[in-house]
This record gives C-alpha cells, sequence and structure tokens, in this order.
C-alpha cells in the first residue's frame, strides 16, 4: 500500500484529539511528580509556550505590513469606503444578533434559577474594570505609533496602518520603493507563518493537553446550563447566522468554508486568542478560501480586534445568569442596553484570552448588576473563552468572504479546490 504522507491540516486534528485525550488522562490520574512537573509544566509549557510565541511574534508586522498593503491596495478611496462600511456594518451587525441569540437562550434555559449561591461563591477574586466606551475611542488615536507597534496596541496599530496605507496610495507614482517595500515584506511574513505552522500540530498538542489536565470539571457541574447556554449560543450563531448569511450573500456552499477553515479553528481553539490566530486566519483566507490579498489583509485583522461575535455571546448569557442569581430581574430597554454595550465592549476587547470577562464588567456595570458575580464563573471561564474564540475569528473569516464576493475579489476556483 501507498504510505501517503500526511497532510498539515489532518495533523493538527490529531494534535488537538490526542491533546484532549491525553489532558483528561492526566486530570483524572491525580497530582503527581511525573505529571505536574515533568509534563504539564515541563513539556506540556514548553512546547505549547514556543508554539504561542512564535505566532505572536508575527501579529504585529503582519497586522501593521497587512493593513498598509490592504488600505494601499485600494487605490480608489472610495473602494476602502465601501469596503471599511460594509465590514463595520457586518461586524457591528452580527455581534448584535450573537447577543441577541445568547439572551433569548439564557432566558428561556433559565440558568441562575433555583442555584444555590453559597456553593458557587468560593474566594473573592480581583476583577479589572474595563474602560470607559470614550476613553476606548481616545485611545484609538495614537499618540507615538512607535510606543503602539512595541507594546501591541491592536486599535492604534490599525488606525496608524490605515492611514499610512491611504496616504501611500494617494502618493503612489512618487513611492514606487514603499510600495514595493511593504508588499514583499508581506511575502516574507506569510513565508514566517507556513514555517511556523510546521510546529503547529505538537503546539495544539501541548496547549490542550495542558489546558484539560488543569480543568476542575467537579467545578463545572453547578454551572453547567450556564455552560450549555453559551455553547448552544455558539452553535445557533455558528450554524444559522454565519451558514446563513454565507448562502444568502455569496450562494457559496457552507461545508466547504468549514473544510477548509476548521485547522485555523483549532488554532484559535487551542490558544484562545483571536491576535494569535490572525497569521494562521490571513494564510487560510488567502490561499485556501480564495479571497483577495487587499481585502483578507484588511478585513481580518480589523476582525479579530473589533469583531467578537462569540465573546458577546459569553456576555449576554453571563448577564441573564448573573441577574438571576442575584434575583436582579432585567426590564426590556435593560436587555436592550444589554445588547448595546455588549456590542460596544466588543469593540474594545482585545483579542487575547480572559479579556471577554474584563470587559464583561462594562455590560453588567450598564445595567447596575454587580460585577462581583464574575467571580462565579470565572473559575469555568477557560474552556467557554476556547471555544468562543473560535467562533470570534469565525465571523471575521465569512465577514471577509462576503465582502470580497461583493467587490469582485474572490476566487471561486480557489474556494472549491480540493487539494488547498
Ligand atoms: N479570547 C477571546 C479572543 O481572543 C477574547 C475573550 O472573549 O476573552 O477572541
Amino acid at each position: 500500500m501507498k504510505n501517503k504522507k500526511m497532510g498539515l491540516t489532518s495533523k493538527i486534528l490529531l494534535g488537538l484529539l490526542l491533546g484532549l485525550i491525553t489532558g483528561i488522562i492526566l486530570n483524572t490520574l491525580g497530582a503527581s511528580y511525573f505529571r505536574d512537573v515533568i509534563l504539564v509544566n515541563g513539556l506540556f509549557s514548553l512546547g505549547g509556550g514556543i508554539f504561542v510565541n512564535a505566532i505572536k511574534m508575527l501579529v504585529v508586522p503582519l497586522v501593521f505590513v497587512s493593513i498598509v498593503n490592504g488600505a494601499a491596495s485600494m487605490s480608489d478611496i472610495k473602494k476602502l469606503g465601501r469596503v471599511g462600511t460594509r465590514t463595520l456594518a457586518f461586524y457591528l451587525i452580527t455581534t448584535a444578533i450573537a447577543i441577541t441569540i445568547s439572551i433569548l437562550i439564557a432566558l428561556v434555559v433559565q440558568p441562575g434559577i433555583g442555584l444555590d449561591m453559597s456553593s458557587l461563591i468560593k474566594s473573592e477574586p480581583t476583577i479589572n474594570q474595563a474602560k470607559p466606551f470614550i476613553q476606548i475611542l481616545i485611545d484609538m488615536v495614537p499618540t507615538n505609533p512607535i510606543a503602539s507597534l512595541a507594546s501591541g496596541e491592536m486599535l492604534q496599530i490599525i488606525v496608524y496602518a490605515l492611514l499610512a496605507g491611504i496616504g501611500l496610495a494617494a502618493i503612489k507614482p512618487k513611492v514606487p520603493a514603499v510600495i514595493t517595500f511593504f508588499e514583499q515584506f508581506n511575502e516574507l511574513n506569510m513565508k514566517i507563518v507556513d514555517l511556523i505552522m510546521l510546529i503547529a500540530p505538537y503546539g495544539v498538542f501541548c496547549l490542550i493537553a495542558k489546558t484539560f489536565s488543569g480543568l476542575g470539571f467537579t467545578a463545572m457541574v453547578p454551572l453547567l446550563k450556564y455552560m450549555f447556554c453559551v455553547l448552544f449560543g455558539l452553535l445557533v450563531h455558528a450554524i444559522f447566522t454565519y451558514g446563513g448569511m454565507l448562502t444568502i450573500f455569496t450562494k457559496l456552499n457552507p461545508i466547504q468554508f468549514l473544510k477548509k477553515f476548521w485547522p485555523t479553528m483549532g488554532v484559535a481553539f487551542s490558544t484562545s486568542s483571536s491576535n494569535a490566530t490572525i497569521p494562521v486566519s490571513l494564510e487560510a483566507c488567502e490561499e485556501k478560501l480564495g479571497v483577495s490579498k487587499s481585502i483578507a489583509s484588511f478585513t481580518i485583522p480589523l476582525g479579530a480586534t473589533i469583531n467578537m461575535d462569540g465573546t458577546a455571546i459569553m456576555q449576554g448569557a453571563a448577564t441573564i445568569f448573573i441577574s438571576q442569581l442575584y434575583g436582579i430581574p432585567l426590564s426590556l430597554s435593560a436587555i436592550l442596553t444589554v445588547i448595546f454595550a455588549a456590542t460596544l465592549a466588543s469593540i474594545g476587547t482585545a483579542g487575547v484570552p480572559g479579556v471577554g470577562l474584563v470587559m464583561l464588567s462594562m455590560v453588567l456595570t450598564s445595567v447596575g448588576l454587580p460585577v462581583e458575580g464574575i467571580g462565579i464563573i470565572i473559575g469555568i471561564d477557560r474552556i467557554l473563552d476556547m471555544c468562543r474564540t473560535v467562533v470570534n475569528i469565525t465571523g471575521d473569516a465569512v465577514c471577509t468572504v462576503i465582502v470580497a464576493k461583493s467587490e469582485g475579489e474572490f476566487d471561486q476556483e480557489v474556494y472549491y479546490s480540493l487539494n488547498k
């Protein structure tokens, strides 16, 4: 029989599954030197840490260079305006739909009714307060772009890169060398992504094995209903909102989208970070889904920074859960406020692990619910974070395909090709 070499995609899936099995087995084994020191905090920390750092290493140069390129390549400022408006509209509308879905599910399931609060509150965790929305807007404009690049302030980097790209487009004939420089820098970034992806299956394995070996499964039991609301909301949004939008707006087969995109989802799941997934997501959109560079390089980094549908779903369910736990019912206008606040919060949520929970404090405060409620769900948030990050980045890619198709910047043959 011919020994067919396993593709990277299948290897990532294998890494994920083996990581899951290993993690759960280790979890049940109980503490030991071998498990905790040698494997979990030794080998798995090493492999997972190197992989996450390697992809994070690329995020700042990649986002900066790709947005400059994307904006510069849309020499027609009207086109940039059109793509920008459509993308923003898509991101905001889907986030509002996402949170509405989760609120409805939570209102039906009633996760917080009949729960004994004393069994949930164990210690008082410190909860960081979210920034006010006006401050988020002001802080989007960098006073020192070099400092923004150095500290990885994504919104500031995007604003500066957009201006630089628009500027370049306006003076194109005068600066061919700068334009070529950015184009070639982009090529280099994509090559580095390819190289890093060679270790992805091992990195994914280590991350998942480490996370699952440390999860407190027993702590999850009283919160199962809440977890169900979030997970069910994520599923409904992914299948109906995204699947429906792809079918209606592009007439493309959503299953094919899934076939091409799930390795990227695997990276999002194991890293819990939209930011860290940007390089892989960009590559998938351009090389597997057939989206042109000029669209993807603009919509993917932007989406990873401001579009967080999965996070909004958690926030909707969490708000209802906490309101029920504390016996503070929400009026219709309070629910509308939650939808509005969570949509805005999604813009300010950084694409790194756990931030969605911090931003939840902004949503809770908007309707006068106790921020301490976050302490109740913090213990089980990691697993939900992994799942919502998958939805966060899937929304970005779905929007990218829809906008690209509407702009004629889409290659259907690549989308349906089998070997990519
Ligand atoms: N981890 C999420 C992301 O990177 C953000 C969050 O909800 O905490 O997309």
